[in-house]
């Protein structure tokens, strides 16, 4: 049993579907998902991040890895690099709350161009505080927006929510329908275009990390925005409430270097 869960888990880590929130249970087959809710990682206390490598063998770059992530995006250097494209479609909005974040399956046919290469766009869901920091400043709230390429390697386009009074539709529709108990799933009647959720400059840090969350698998290639999204405080508090603090501490960068688009 162990090793058939070992084996179970080394195949989601490799497929790497669920990037930073390891279940939805609506995509993985329910043996899968069983095995993996096994393991209880949390954000606090004895299954906390700093223990997560002894929770699992198969856990075991959460501390012995060299390039994790979340990392405080300092120091970057600028570099004259193609902006990703986004081709985005909109997508019917349902949301789970899975015990570790707030997550919104996305439909095939949205993608990614990222030097040449299409990444698909599975999914996206929520941190809070943020995870990663700019210049050791970090946000109320994170958005990942989880791609894979063919050969099943990540990229994760991240966009820190700071407070302001400027906000778009696509998060109020959200946050007007928060899934609040974990377990929890709201259908609604409304579409969801990712693109909406970006901010206007779609300029990036990008560097080599990992998934934030257990089995924190490397060579998933991260694009930070350098520019946040506004949201009204009363909409970043309802995130804040529902997400409680499933934030991974800033993590070291080791040999790592950061790139910054020139055009930023
Ligand atoms: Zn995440």
């Amino acid at each position: 049993m162990r090793v058939l869960r070992a084996s179970i888990i080394t195949v989601v880590a490799v497929l790497s579907l669920y990037v930073c929130s390891s279940l939805f249970l609506e995509t993985a087959d329910a043996e899968t998902a069983n095995a993996i809710s096994e393991i209880n990682w949390t954000y606090q206390g004895e299954t906390g991040p700093d223990f997560w490598a002894d929770l699992d063998t198969d856990f075991a770059a959460c501390k012995s890895g060299q390039s994790q992530s979340p990392i405080d995006l300092t120091g970057a250097k600028a570099v004259d690099l193609l902006n990703p494209e986004f081709h985005y479609e909109p997508v019917p909005l349902n949301l789970l709350n899975n015990g570790h974040t707030v997550q919104v399956p996305y439909a095939p046919g949205s993608y990614l161009m990222l030097e040449g290469q299409r990444y698909d766009l599975l999914q996206f869901h929520f941190h809070s505080p943020s995870e990663h920091a700019i210049d050791g400043q970090s946000e109320p709230v994170e958005l990942h927006l989880v791609h894979r390429n063919e050969v099943g390697e990540l990229a994760v386009v991240a966009v820190l929510l700071h407070a302001d009074e400027v906000t778009g539709a696509a998060y109020q529709l959200m946050s007007q329908n928060l899934p609040y108990k974990a377990g929890d799933k709201v259908r609604t009647d409304a579409t969801i275009n990712a693109e909406d959720l970006l901010p206007q400059q779609t300029t990036t840090y990008r560097y080599s990390g990992s998934l934030t969350t257990p089995p924190c698998s490397e060579s998933v290639t991260w694009l930070v925005m350098s520019q946040p999204v506004s949201l009204p405080n009363e909409q970043l508090t309802q995130y804040e409430k529902l997400l409680n603090h499933n934030n991974r501490p800033l993590q070291s960068l080791h040999k790592r270097s950061i790139q910054l688009d020139a055009s930023s």
